[in-house]
Formats: C-alpha cells, sequence, structure tokens
C-alpha cells in the first residue's frame, strides 16, 4: 500500500494518433513541477501518478497549476486481490467523514472477481456497519464519493481537486504576447498559454516617463504568468525615443495609432526572430477609442503574423473576474503609469484615415526605429 496523487487529463483524450505527444509533454510538465517537492511522476493507465513527495499538499498546488491537469486526487493503491484490505482502507478513508455518501467503483480489469455494482455493495456496507452514527448512504446526490478505481491494482480516493485544464505547454507552438501592466493583457497571454503555447512577451517602457516601479510592475506580472506558462522570457523594449519622434512629427489626433502599429511592428520583429507564430493582445471591442474595429484595422495591417485577441468579445467586468481567478489582479491595479499614457492626445481618432496615418508616419524612419528597440531591448528571463 501506499499513496500517491493520481493525476487527471482533460482534453488529451479526444486526441488520436498524436495523443503520446501531448502525454509525453504533459509528463515532462507535471515532472518539472513536482520535482521541488521530491516527487516522482510516471504515465500509466492513461493517469499520471506522482509518488513520493515532501510536501504533498504543496505539490498538488503546484501540478493543480500545470496546464493540460484536470483534476488531481490523493489516492491509496493497494493490491486489488486484497478485498478485505480494501474495505478497510475504504474504511480508513471515510471514517473522518460526516453526512451522506456512496460508493464508485469502476474496473478497467474486466475479469476482477467482483464487477461494480457488487464492490458499490460491499465495500458500502463495511464502511456504514463501522459508521453508522455519523454516515449515511445516498446515491442521487451524496455529499462524499468514495472512489474505486480497480486497473492493476486498486486505487481509493474520496476527494477530487479540479485543475486548470488546458493543454501542455509546448504543445502549440510559441506566441509574443504585447504585456502591458494593465488588467487584460496578462489574462489574454494566459488564456493562449493554457491552449498548449509557450509565451514570450514584449513590454515598451518609456522611461523616465514611466518609472523603475512599472517596469518592475510587468515583470511581476509576468513572473505571475510564468508559473503556468513554464518560465516566460521578457524583452523590455526602449519606446521612448519613438514616442517622442511621434508625438513631435505626426497629427496629435493619431498619435496612439501609430504609437500602437509601431509597438506590432517591433513585435512582429522580435517574434520572428524568437521563432513566434503569433501575436497576443488584451485588446476588446470598444474597450478605447483605439479598440474599435475601424482602429484595431489600423494597427492590425502593419504585421503578417496572426494576432490574438482572445478577449475580443469580454466585458471588462469579466476581465477583471478571470484576472482575479489567476491571481493578476491586485498586481495588475497598482497604481503605475503604462507608456500608452503618456502623451495620450486629446481627441484620440476613433474613425481613423489610413492616408492621414501614412502621411504622419512618412516623416519617421521607421526601420531604424524599429531596429534601435529591438537591439537595445533588454531581456529579462522568469
Ligand atoms: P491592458 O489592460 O492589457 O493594458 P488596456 O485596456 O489598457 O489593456 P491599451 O492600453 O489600449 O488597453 O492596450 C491594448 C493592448 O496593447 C494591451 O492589452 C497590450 O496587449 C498592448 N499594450 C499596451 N501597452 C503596452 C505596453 N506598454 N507594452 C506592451 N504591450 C502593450
Ligand atoms: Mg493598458
Amino acid at each position: 500500500m501506499r499513496k500517491l496523487l493520481m493525476v487527471r487529463y482533460g482534453e488529451i483524450y479526444l486526441k488520436g494518433l498524436n495523443r503520446p505527444f501531448f502525454l509525453k509533454a504533459l509528463v515532462k510538465r507535471v515532472r518539472d513541477a513536482a520535482k521541488p517537492f521530491g516527487g516522482q511522476v510516471w504515465l500509466h493507465d492513461a493517469r499520471v501518478f506522482i509518488s513520493d513527495m515532501n510536501d504533498a499538499e504543496g505539490c498538488m498546488e503546484r501540478v493543480s497549476k500545470v496546464f493540460g491537469v484536470h483534476s488531481i486526487a490523493p489516492a491509496i493503491e493497494m493490491e486489488k486481490d486484497d478485498f478485505e484490505g480494501i474495505c478497510e482502507q475504504a474504511n480508513e478513508l471515510m471514517r473522518g467523514l460526516s453526512g451522506t455518501f456512496k460508493v464508485e467503483a469502476r474496473r478497467s480489469d474486466k475479469h476482477y472477481f467482483l464487477d461494480s455494482p457488487q464492490i458499490n455493495a460491499k465495500v458500502g456496507e463495511y464502511v456504514l456497519m463501522r459508521n453508522e452514527d455519523h454516515l449515511k448512504v445516498d446515491v442521487r446526490k451524496p455529499e462524499h464519493v468514495l472512489s474505486i478505481e480497480i486497473r492493476d491494482q486498486a486505487y481509493l480516493y474520496c476527494r477530487v481537486y479540479p485543475a486548470v485544464g488546458g493543454m501542455p505547454v509546448g504543445t502549440g507552438g510559441k506566441a509574443a504576447l504585447l504585456l502591458s501592466g494593465g488588467i487584460d493583457s496578462p489574462v489574454a497571454g494566459y488564456m493562449i498559454a493554457k491552449r498548449g503555447v509557450q509565451l514570450i512577451a514584449v513590454h515598451y517602457h518609456s522611461f523616465p516617463y514611466t518609472s523603475e516601479f512599472a517596469k518592475q510592475k510587468v515583470l511581476d506580472l509576468a513572473k505571475i504568468l510564468s508559473e503556468y506558462c513554464c518560465g516566460i522570457r521578457v524583452y523590455v523594449v526602449p519606446f521612448t525615443d519613438i514616442q517622442m519622434q511621434i508625438h513631435e512629427k505626426c497629427p496629435e489626433d493619431y498619435t496612439t495609432l501609430i504609437m500602437r502599429r509601431y509597438m506590432m511592428r517591433i513585435a512582429e520583429r522580435i517574434a520572428q526572430k524568437e521563432e513566434a507564430l503569433a501575436l497576443i493582445t488584451g485588446e476588446s471591442v470598444g474597450q478605447v477609442a483605439s479598440q474599435t474595429i475601424e482602429a484595431l484595422t489600423v494597427t492590425n495591417e502593419v504585421v503578417h503574423m496572426p494576432v490574438f485577441r482572445p478577449l475580443i468579445g469580454f466585458d471588462k467586468i469579466d476581465i477583471m473576474e478571470y484576472a482575479r481567478k489567476i491571481g493578476t489582479y491586485e498586481t495588475s491595479i497598482l497604481p503605475y503609469e503604462d507608456c500608452c499614457t503618456v502623451f495620450t492626445p486629446r481627441h484620440p481618432a476613433t474613425k481613423p484615415k489610413m492616408a492621414l496615418i501614412e502621411k504622419g508616419e512618412a516623416a519617421l524612419d521607421q526601420e531604424a526605429l524599429i531596429r534601435a528597440a529591438v537591439d537595445n531591448a533588454e531581456i529579462v528571463e522568469l
């Protein structure tokens, strides 16, 4: 008999011939997550198992953040032929609980000497007889479910903890997240990473108009994301020169859009260097002037890569809720400035004219500005 964590995966079940590729990635991610806890990790019979961890609670907490993991159950593994022992362990698991319960047996070993209803009945009776004063059977809506899986061993558990779900990071290629210090972009990055995409982050920093605190806040956000995303490389791109030149040489109403076009171009350049295949932003239709459909169109058209905007149809209030859930909200609301909030025009164009943007941009040496920004970016590994 031994205690272990039984990790279930979700959507990977739906994969066909390439399921081994996803499982290999999942096991690697779980192994990395369990390593600080000394846990041994292996895949067996459609489950990932972790044993020998020095801190089971801590390990479970960490592994529940691994994309691809659907749920985790602290389980007891036993010899399946020792049915008396199974009943005793079932009793051990249940006797500290009170209320209603049922036993739910499943057999992948169809030759086992009892079928599932028989296991349910026998174990249920055994537990009930010893705990009649505080446990009652309810097969319809029980408060506790004692699960017994008969595989090549027997596994018993009565608590299942939900995990993040999604797909293992790295199975979906790489993308570059435009990461501000706001509420939206960390959530957008999380959503795409959850689909198995490895992230790099690009942050535009306008020192001294934006402070060291503002930069640190973004790195703190990236650090929170990195726990889910198996590490993030952050490019902190100096943006002051570009913003100053736009401010001096371009029509005021268009400065925000031209700035956003530069953000996209530079991010694409960095993405190409990193062999990333897409860009990610936290934009949502209609949230601000630069996120009208017309404005999104003019910022979108300067790049060739697909741009993922997973929040495009989300209300701000729902994004805030999501940010709380993933743990970025409290950092995002710290009151430091973003480069988007310096030099903001009084009347930003919401229905921009392409000709005016192009005329404004003609005053800038685009290639030199992009190259200087990329070459002078500071790279931080988190
Ligand atoms: P967020 O909450 O993500 O900052 P927002 O609602 O404040 O979004 P904007 O400031 O218009 O919206 O920015 C839209 C998107 O542009 C952001 O979601 C982010 O992807 C990107 N972005 C904005 N500022 C920066 C920055 N300083 N560095 C990198 N990307 C940025
Ligand atoms: Mg912002």
